[in-house]
């Protein structure tokens, strides 16, 4: 099983992930939190928001 993370830290909030993984990440206040439980439950391809983030906040755990 495979799970996103975000930096808090580093993330401008822009959604891209959100769009990419609606299952998985959700941004509030202006950051993304992860609200799924796994990649494979969610059913996306965490992987591409891990590429696509404009500043890397993402990684897998
Ligand atoms: S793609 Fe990166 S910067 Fe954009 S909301 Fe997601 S974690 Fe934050």
């Amino acid at each position: 099983m495979s799970k996103p993370k975000v930096n808090q830290e580093l993330c401008i909030g822009c959604g891209t992930c959100e769009a990419l993984c609606p299952e998985m990440f959700k941004v509030e206040n202006g950051k993304s939190q992860v609200i799924g439980e796994n990649c494979e439950k969610a059913g996306c391809d965490c992987n591409e928001a891990v590429t696509s983030c404009p500043v890397s906040a993402i990684s897998m755990e």
